[in-house]
């Protein structure tokens, strides 16, 4: 393992049965609160930004926002915040998606993005991927390429990563 993955790693902490029986919650305030820790990981981020020409960086509500922004000023680029329905007070496009019960949606204010820009997205953990697939078809549907998704952290026994390769199109899903 890499010097870095170590310290990601050594960084989150497991809950048990978070927020519901069953859960294993990944809390990644341990890693935040680390300015080391938090800076490798924005350097990390950052590069992949670098390295998918992307113009923009969309963070995920709420953990993405955190990871997200910090990546957007170090890169040098703008960040679109995709947040959950009702929270975005401009004209926004919208995507539902569906849950264990029931179903979601997230918003994007349509001014943020152009035909001209390549979003990577950017979240704290991937489990089935319902959250990306439908940011992804949001991006889309506002008219902006996807470049790639990062996130900190995979849970691969929940195949997201199957689920979303063909809504990625060949672009790519790091995950630290
Ligand atoms: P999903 O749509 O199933 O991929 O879920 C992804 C979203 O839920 C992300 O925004 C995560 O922050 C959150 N999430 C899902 N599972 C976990 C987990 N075990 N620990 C922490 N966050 C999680």
């Amino acid at each position: 393992m890499t010097d870095i993955k170590e310290l990601l790693l050594s960084r989150i902490r497991d809950v048990a049965d978070y927020p519901e029986p069953g859960v294993m919650f990944k809390d990644i305030t341990p890693l935040l609160a680390d300015p080391a820790a938090f800076t490798a990981l924005t350097d990390a981020l950052a590069e992949i930004a670098a390295n998918t020409g992307a113009t923009k960086v969309v963070g995920l509500e709420a953990r993405g926002f955190i990871l997200g922004a910090p990546v957007a000023v170090r890169a040098g680029l703008g960040f679109v915040p995709v947040r959950k329905a009702g929270k975005l007070p401009g004209a926004t496009l919208g995507q539902t998606y569906d849950l264990e019960y029931g179903s979601a949606e997230i918003e994007v204010h349509a001014e943020d993005l152009s035909a001209e820009d390549r979003i990577l997205i950017i979240d704290d953990v991937l489990a089935t991927g319902g959250t990306a697939e439908a940011s992804i078809q949001l991006m889309r549907r506002a008219g902006a390429e996807v470049a790639g998704l990062a996130v900190l952290m995979e849970l691969g026994f929940l195949g997201g990563r199957a689920r979303l390769e063909p809504s990625l199109t060949g672009a790519p899903l790091e995950a630290l």
